[in-house]
């Protein structure tokens, strides 16, 4: 199978931001999707509106069982899987001496687990069938290390790291690692640091739509089987 059309394509994270945005963008390429999150109301409203392409799922990433149910509903509707799409991700910043441990775990919870989740409910699926592709959604901060941002900086690095061993353990599979520069979305609402909620304001002046990651992951979903696109990094224009 070849280009997007009619591929069944998993979305994590797909309630709002580079998610959502994915989900239209693959729709409109004539995939069939599968949508994760936990917030059900807003994958309902999504899935409703692209008719017959699209169902939905609630789905914790961070609950191994969870991503299985999944998947495993994903191929009971649409009789296989093509594509996961990880993109689910938090990043409640702050600095280390903050000391803010439940922030650092849930970072390492859903950005680190829920990809290798995610990987552990399709791999054998894609073994099988001898083709499949796994497109991770990482970050800039997974090449540099901004301030406050250690712990997620450090998840998004280990993101790029276990995309790079799935490419090197699995030639019949693709594996792709996108990563966004600064995205006008949702993340980072839930900082409990002002000082670190007003950095990220001032960052965000500057900032891409969510379609623009959109068209980087449909760009590395169109290619021919045998080209795999190991990364993309979209930052906004003029940033530094
Ligand atoms: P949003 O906050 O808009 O979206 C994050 C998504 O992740 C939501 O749909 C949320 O859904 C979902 N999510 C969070 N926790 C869980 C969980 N436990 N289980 C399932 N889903 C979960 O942010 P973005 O769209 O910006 O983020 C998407 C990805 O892009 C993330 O991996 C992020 O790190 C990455 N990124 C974003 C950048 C940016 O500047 N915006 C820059 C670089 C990378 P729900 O709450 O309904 O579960």
């Amino acid at each position: 199978m070849t280009g997007i059309s009619e591929k069944v394509v998993l979305v994590t994270g797909a309630s709002s931001g580079i998610g959502e945005a994915t989900v239209r963008e693959l729709a409109a390429a004539g995939a069939q999707l599968f949508i994760g999150a936990r917030r059900g109301e807003r994958l309902e409203a999504l899935a409703a509106e692209l008719g017959d392409a699209a169902a939905w799922r609630a789905l914790d990433v961070t609950d191994p069982e969870d991503f299985d149910a999944f998947a495993n509903a994903a191929e009971a509707r649409f009789g296989r899987i093509d594509v996961l799409v990880n993109n689910a991700g938090v990043m409640p910043l702050s600095p280390l001496a903050a000391l803010k441990r439940d922030e650092w775990k849930r970072m390492i919870d859903v950005n680190i687990h829920g990809v290798l989740n995610g990987i552990a409910a399709v791999l054998p699926r894609f073994v099988a069938q001898k083709q499949g592709h796994v497109v991770n959604v990482a970050s800039i901060g997974a090449h540099l290390v901004l301030p406050t941002a250690a712990v997620y900086c450090g998840t998004k690095y280990a993101v790029w790291a276990i995309t790079e061993g799935l490419r090197q353990e699995h030639d019949e599979i693709r594996s792709t690692v996108i990563s966004p520069g600064v995205t006008a979305t949702e993340l980072g609402d839930d900082i409990t640091d002002p000082q670190v909620a007003a950095a990220l304001k001032d960052w965000r002046k500057k900032s891409l739509t969510p379609d623009a990651i959109a068209r980087a992951i449909r760009f590395a979903l169109e290619q021919p089987e045998g080209v795999d696109i190991n990364e993309v990094i979209v930052r906004p224009t003029a940033a530094n």
